[in-house]
């Protein structure tokens, strides 16, 4: 899943320039693991990248709300 991308936009991938997408993925997989909870995480998406590099996840286990998740995500990315 994808989610809009609030505030602070993110930079464009290092590598081949394309805007990367925010994803928000279920920790749970067909009733096993942690129903409710999401991961979040920063990626290049573009096909033709040759690197398509992505953040590490954050989810919302640890993180106290999904805003908290998805600015520490973001400041990851932004990070060079
Ligand atoms: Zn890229």
């Amino acid at each position: 899943m994808n989610i809009p991308l609030m505030r602070i936009p993110p930079k464009e991938c290092p590598f081949c320039h394309d805007m990367p997408i925010l994803a928000k993925d279920p920790l749970w997989d067909g009733g096993h693991g942690y129903y409710g909870n999401y991961e979040y995480y920063i990626a290049c998406k573009n096909g033709k990248c040759k690197i398509n590099p992505r953040t590490k996840s954050y989810n919302d286990i640890y993180e106290m709300s999904e805003q908290e998740c998805i600015e520490k995500v973001i400041e990851e990315w932004n990070m060079r």
